[in-house]
């Protein structure tokens, strides 16, 4: 059953017609698109997704109605869950990288049973809020705030159970390393001296409440998780039930932002509420290996492209020359974490939205077929990152100039031949996205990509010709980034793209002029990254061609390197999931770290985000405040914005 192929998938819904041309000017990995002011289509959000037959009726999204609610708490009612329930379990994240929670997706067919087992009242991440009472809690990342300590202790009071899951959770994980003395000075050095720090404190979560169950591991165990809900599916768990209603974060998105709507002044905002986790700070005085290591942690779902970004950062500085197959083996990494990472944002944060349902779990119950589609290009990103990254989570195989144990070339001739069997089913992911009717939205946009080496897609290495100024704003726990002269510009999937198909893969790039894809269309950046998987996919093929003949032994890693006789700085770029990714590292003679930066691809789409957000609320003409609301939701969801790296 599980192994059955979703080629029933709709076919393209705009099979034909042109391309729109991207009316842009190019300046470097600069580019600019028209502006084309249209209303907003009506009933923007068509269902063609087939169910299963026997699945309800897709549930209507009208849960928060009330935008600017932002309730930690409700009043508690005392009452028993009814007989026959099932256990009813919530998963919580408070400061970490939310890897702990993309990991437990790693349960692949097992989530259908954890899904069936259970009743997931709450899970952020992956659904709408639907419900406030849970019998178990799961509890992802380390305490930072007071909001959090009385969030934990709400939860304490309901929950039969409480989980502590992975090591942030457990022991504030490496975050914990910083001195809380320091934190403030750290701020005003990262941010600015004025910047009012959120999160003055980072702690485990049992030094506030008694915590029953421990999973640890970063990402944590998951065989552990499996063991722990063997044991806890086989007899009903009854808490004493009170409702806990936790912040109102906009859901479906990775990390924590606040979606705020005046509906009178047509006026939006989305407001950045992680806490920081000051790992530019943490990074001051240690060793210069553990950058790469540390600066993964700071995303559950882009881990190597930070990884592989802090490497070159740290070769540029050390003048460290790496050969043509380390770059190839860096490539073919580099394309297992762009497609898992769309993959994951694709099908569990995007698709719920345009087929009628509150989240995944219910997503993935209702179509099957949708579901093994997913997994089964996802099997192909994990094995991957697993051979050449040493793991499907965080890499523990890379190291400066190469790798620990490079890969076999056999094991690389296994994922290529693996790719072949999905390639189909890439080319229905993207045929599925193409049938998904949009919002109608038009907005000028400036698009910016690394310059690649080659006449080549652009991802890795490459380099960007102008440099990008950090904004502090007030009220945002995350930096906003922007060219120099204070221009917006947009990073990413569509951003790559807009004048980089010429050089896709032939697969990819017939699909892709087959599409209607429109670079001045916001929500078009979900196709796009749906093409983007097939293109890398065949990309990966490509390069393992390339290095087949070649000794892989030699892209082993360099174990001992000379320390500079002075302080010496490096940087670099690359094209993460989400767009241009940037390290920048000084080292002293004692190869200890002095300063470090890092500018995500989130912390510069926030700045376009915003603005297409006030745009779609001013066109909102003749469309009900909830409609708008859900299509700003999914606004921000095309984005694809990675909070927990906005902030870092
Ligand atoms: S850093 Fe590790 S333990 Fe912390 S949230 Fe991420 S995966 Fe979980």
């Amino acid at each position: 059953m599980y192994q059955q192929k979703a080629s029933k998938v709709n076919p393209v819904r705009n099979s034909s017609g042109a391309f729109p041309p991207a009316r842009s000017s190019r300046l470097g990995g600069i580019s600019e698109t028209g502006e084309a002011d249209q209303p907003l289509a009506e009933n923007p959000s068509k269902i063609i997704l087939k169910s299963q037959p026997e699945a309800g009726q897709p549930l209507a999204d009208n849960s928060d109605v009330d935008p600017i609610r932002k309730l930690y708490f409700s009043n508690g009612v005392n009452k028993t869950t009814s007989n026959g329930a099932k256990t009813k379990i919530a998963i919580f994240d408070l400061t970490g990288c939310e890897g702990c929670e993309f990991h437990l997706l790693s349960l692949d067919e097992l989530l259908l049973d954890f899904f069936q087992n259970f009743e997931i009242t709450n899970w952020r991440l992956l659904s709408e809020k639907e419900r406030e009472d849970f019998d178990i809690a799961f509890i992802e990342g380390a305490v930072t705030t007071k909001e959090q300590i009385n969030l934990l202790k709400r939860i304490r009071e309901t929950s039969k159970i409480v989980v502590a899951l992975g090591a942030c959770a457990i022991s504030g994980n490496v975050f914990a390393q910083l001195d809380p003395q320091k934190r403030k000075k750290l701020a005003a050095k990262i941010y600015d001296k004025n910047y009012r720090l959120k999160a003055e404190f980072l702690e485990p979560v049992e030094k506030f409440i008694k915590v029953d169950e421990k999973i640890p591991g970063c990402p944590p165990d998951i065989e552990l998780f499996k063991n722990l809900l063997e044991k806890l599916k086989k007899e009903k768990i009854v808490s004493k039930i009170k409702k806990v209603t936790p912040p109102d974060f906009t859901s479906k998105i990775e990390g924590h932002g606040v979606l705020k709507i005046n509906f009178k002044k047509k006026q939006a905002k989305f407001e950045v509420e992680e806490s920081e986790r000051l790992v530019e700070g943490l990074l001051l005085g240690k060793d210069f290996e553990q950058a790469p290591f540390i600066t993964s942690r700071i995303c559950g779902i882009c881990p190597i492209a930070h990884n592989l970004c802090s490497w070159s950062a740290l070769e540029n500085a050390l003048e460290i020359k790496i050969s043509q197959e380390i770059i190839v083996l860096r490539k073919i990494l580099l394309c297992g974490q762009i497609i898992k990472s769309h993959l994951l944002h694709l099908f569990f944060l995007v698709l719920p939205d345009y087929a009628g349902v509150k989240g995944s779990v219910e997503l993935c119950k209702k179509y099957p077929a949708e579901f093994h589609l997913m997994l089964n290009l996802k099997r192909v990103s994990d094995k991957i990152l697993e051979t050449i990254g040493g793991s499907s989570a965080f890499p523990s195989n890379t190291m400066l100039g190469g790798f620990r144990n490079p890969p076999k070339i056999d094991e690389l001739l296994v994922i290529k031949n693996s790719i072949f069997e999905v390639i189909d089913e890439a080319q229905d992911l993207i045929k599925l996205f193409a049938s998904l009717e949009t919002p109608n939205l038009k907005v000028n946009t400036v698009f910016a990509h690394i310059l690649p080496s080659e006449n080549s897609y652009p991802f890795y290495p490459g380099r960007f010709p102008q440099a990008i100024k950090e904004i502090v704003r007030k009220g945002s726990t995350a930096k906003i980034g922007v060219l120099k002269d204070g221009k917006i510009i947009k990073v990413g999937a569509l951003a790559r793209l807009s004048h980089f198909s010429k050089v896709l893969q032939p697969k990819a790039k017939k699909a892709f002029q087959e599409l209607q894809l429109d670079f001045n269309n916001p929500f078009h950046n979900n196709l796009a990254q749906a093409i983007e998987i097939l293109h890398f996919l065949e990309e990966t093929i490509n390069l393992i061609e390339e290095i087949s003949e070649k000794d892989l032994k030699k892209s082993r890693g360099i174990e001992k390197v000379n320390l500079p006789s002075k302080i010496v700085f490096g940087s670099s770029c690359l094209e993460a999931p989400r767009g241009i990714l940037f390290h920048q590292v000084k080292i002293n003679s004692q190869g200890k770290i002095i300063d470090y930066n890092i500018i995500p691809p989130t912390q510069i789409n926030l700045a376009s985000l915003e603005k297409e957000i006030r745009e779609l609320v001013k066109k909102r003409g003749g469309v009900s405040p909830w409609q708008i609301k859900k299509q700003v939701k999914q606004l921000i969801r095309a984005f694809d914005p990675c909070i927990t790296c906005a902030v870092h």
